[in-house]
């Protein structure tokens, strides 16, 4: 895998959350509903400590419903709170003011039976670059906040935006990485349009896509292309494409290359509807073979 991330840029980024950190009682973790595990950042627990901490599955738009309900309580059995929103159009905002009193009513219950006047609870959005945090933040503050940028000399206050009653949420995010030491991490980034396509090989990002829709979503996969039946072949797959989407090259044979261009374009475009690539089952079983391979 030829994906190299800066050890430099991480740790930057690193040391800017852990100064916000300080700053507040709640981490909203941001992760892509389509792909809640491979959007996360690892690390992200031993960065925050035991900072109390609400999973947003943003995009819950463009996933699908069954999983993401299946995701929400997966987090749920681990203790951690979940909420399915779609920021770009303000669905289930409310959500996650609710969530975050919730976590917080013991703590605030302590502080109110010590006499102590209950204050709005703070919170800050974690997550990777187009996870949406920018998004979620403008909607939450319900106009549109200026983007002021990095100007040398100039250091920027952090500032408070005021949600619902009982919430202030920085104005600005915490940035952090992907990581994926897994190449289908890398994939599956690349189909929901986290990453940049130049990282990755575009054959490899459609065959991955491909069998991914074979093995998960064949009915769509067919209906999608046309077809009587879906087919795990992904080089037929990329053939009846090029065919279909008129990508021939000078010789008449199929364009591979602009199939597979295609084939990414328009699953991140959705053509085949809402789709997870992001399986709780599937991650369950991974975690039962490493720890089966410990044994
Ligand atoms: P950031 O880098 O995390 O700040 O991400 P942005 O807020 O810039 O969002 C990245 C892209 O995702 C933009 O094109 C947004 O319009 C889109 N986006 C953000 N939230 C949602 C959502 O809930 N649903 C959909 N469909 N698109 C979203």
């Amino acid at each position: 895998m030829t994906i190299q991330w800066f050890p430099g840029h991480m740790a930057k980024a690193r040391r800017q959350v852990t100064e916000k950190l300080k700053l507040v009682d709640v981490i909203f973790e941001l992760v892509d509903a389509r792909i809640p595990q491979s959007s996360a950042n690892p690390m992200l627990g031993e960065i925050i400590h035991q900072k109390k901490r609400i999973i947003i599955l943003n995009k819950a738009d463009m996933a699908d419903e069954a999983v993401t309900k299946k995701w929400i309580e997966f987090y749920r059995a681990q203790g951690l709170p979940a909420v399915a929103v779609n920021s770009w159009q303000g669905k289930n905002m409310h959500a996650i003011e609710r969530a975050a009193q919730e976590v917080m009513a013991e703590k605030f219950e302590r502080l109110r039976a010590k006499g102590m006047k209950p204050r709005a609870i703070r919170a800050m959005i974690l997550g990777i670059p187009n996870v949406g945090k920018s998004t979620l933040i403008n909607r939450l503050a319900k106009k549109n906040i200026a983007k002021t940028g990095n100007k040398p000399g100039v250091t920027k206050a952090q500032q408070w935006i005021k949600v619902g009653k009982s919430l202030e949420l920085l104005d600005t995010p915490g940035i952090l990485w992907p990581k994926f030491e897994d190449q289908s991490v890398g994939y599956k980034l690349a189909l929901t349009g986290a990453i940049k396509d130049d990282l990755l090989q575009m054959e490899d990002i459609a065959a991955f896509g491909l069998a991914f829709l074979y093995q998960h979503y064949p009915r769509e996969l067919a209906t999608w292309l046309g077809l009587e039946q879906s087919l795990d072949d992904t080089t037929e797959l990329l053939r009846l494409i090029a065919e279909k989407r008129h990508l021939m090259d000078r010789y008449h044979e199929p364009d591979y290359g602009r199939a597979a261009e295609a084939v990414v374009k328009e699953i991140r475009q959705q053509k085949m509807g809402r789709i997870s690539f992001d399986i709780p089952e599937e991650i369950e079983e991974q975690a039962n073979d490493e720890d089966h391979r410990d044994d």
